[in-house]
C-alpha cells in the first residue's frame, strides 16, 4: 500500500486529500479530502504552520501514520521554477519565490519526507489522463499527446506527452494563460499586454462585462452567464467575444502540437454557453483540411487539483 498526500492550494480554497494506491493496478482510494480558505493574510509562516497542523489533524482522524506517508505533492497556481522548486510570480503573491514543500515538511518534522511541488493545471491535467476523463485514452495509447485548459479565475494549461507531464527545458511549459491573444491589449500581472488569461477567465468575463455597463454594474462571471442564457444582450455579446478569443487560442495550440484531445477543468469551463457550438469554431479556425481534436470536460471535479498533486513524483 502506497501511502500519499495531496494538497491543492487555490486562490481561494487549499483542499488537503489523504490516498492510498493499492494493488499492481494502482487503484486510488480517497480516504479524506478537507477543503478551507486558503488564508495568508496574517503571513506566510503562519499559514505553513496551519497547513502543518490541518495535515496532522486529518492523520489522527484517519489512523494514519505520517511517518508512513511515501509522497507528499502541492499544486498551486503560478509558474514553477524547477530548479529550486519555488513559484515564479503566482497569482498569490505570498507564495512567490517560498520554498513551501521543505517548509512544510519541516514544520510537520518529517523533514525526509519526499516531496513536490507543481503547477495546478498540471496536477488537474495528469489527475484527469490517470483517473479521469482521459483515462481511456491513456489505457489505449501511450503515445499520445493531450492538453488541459483551465478556466477558473484564471488561465492555466498543462501539456501531457507520452505518459507524463512535459513541463518543457524549466518548467514553463503549458503556460497558456500568458499567451498574447491581443497584441497591445490589456495589461497583466505577467508584465506582458494581452495575455489570454485577461480575457478567458471569470476576472476577464466580469471586467468585460463591466467595461459595457459601467462600473457599479459588476457582476460575477456566472451571473453574467445566466443573464446571456436569458438572452441578455450585453451578456450575450461578452460571452460571444470570450468563445472568439478562447477558440483563437486553442486554434493556435492545436496547430503548435496537434494534441490527440483536449480536456477542460476550473469552474468557468462548466458553464454550457462557453463550449456550446466551440467544436464547430475551432474546425472553422483549422490548417486546411484538418478536424480540432476532441474538447472533453473534465471528470474528476475539484479533486482533481489534489489527486494530481499526489500523484507528481
Ligand atoms: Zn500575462
Amino acid at each position: 500500500m502506497d501511502q500519499r498526500i495531496g494538497i491543492d492550494i487555490g486562490g481561494t480554497k487549499t483542499e488537503i486529500a489523504f490516498f492510498r494506491l493499492v494493488g499492481t493496478n494502482a487503484e486510488l482510494q480517497i480516504q479524506a479530502r478537507e477543503r478551507s480558505p486558503t488564508s495568508i493574510k496574517n503571513g506566510y509562516e503562519p499559514w505553513i504552520s496551519a497547513l502543518a497542523q490541518a495535515i496532522s489533524q486529518i492523520a489522527e482522524k484517519q489512523g494514519v501514520d505520517l511517518e508512513k506517508v511515501s509522497f507528499l505533492g502541492l499544486g498551486a497556481p503560478g509558474s514553477l521554477n524547477s530548479e529550486n522548486q519555488t513559484l515564479v510570480r503566482s497569482s498569490i503573491p505570498d507564495l512567490s519565490g517560498k520554498q513551501i514543500g521543505d517548509d512544510l515538511v519541516q514544520v510537520l518534522g518529517l523533514p525526509k519526507l519526499p516531496h513536490r511541488l507543481e503547477n495546478d493545471a498540471n496536477c488537474f491535467l495528469r489527475a484527469e489522463m490517470l483517473y479521469g476523463s482521459g483515462q481511456k485514452f491513456v489505457k489505449e495509447t501511450k503515445d499520445g499527446l493531450a492538453l488541459g485548459v483551465t478556466v477558473g479565475t484564471g488561465l492555466g494549461g498543462g501539456i501531457w506527452v507520452r505518459g507524463k507531464i512535459f513541463g518543457g527545458h524549466r518548467g514553463l511549459a503549458g503556460e497558456l494563460g500568458h499567451t498574447v491573444v491581443r497584441p497591445q491589449g490589456k495589461s497583466c500581472f505577467c508584465g506582458r499586454r494581452g495575455c489570454a488569461e485577461r480575457y478567458i477567465s471569470g476576472v476577464g468575463i466580469r471586467e468585460a462585462y463591466q467595461e459595457k455597463v459601467g462600473p457599479d454594474q459588476a457582476k460575477r462571471a456566472s451571473e453574467i452567464f445566466a443573464l446571456a442564457e436569458k438572452g441578455d444582450p450585453i451578456a450575450t455579446e461578452v460571452i460571444h467575444e470570450t468563445k472568439e478569443i478562447f477558440a483563437l487560442l486553442l486554434g493556435n495550440l492545436i496547430n503548435a502540437l496537434d494534441p490527440d484531445l483536449i480536456i477542460l477543468g476550473g469552474g468557468v469551463s462548466n458553464q454550457p454557453l462557453l463550449l456550446d457550438g466551440m467544436q464547430a469554431l475551432l474546425n472553422k479556425g483549422m490548417f486546411y483540411g484538418y478536424q480540432a481534436p476532441p474538447l472533453l470536460r473534465h471528470t474528476l471535479g475539484d479533486s482533481a487539483g489534489s489527486i494530481g498533486a499526489a500523484l507528481i513524483d
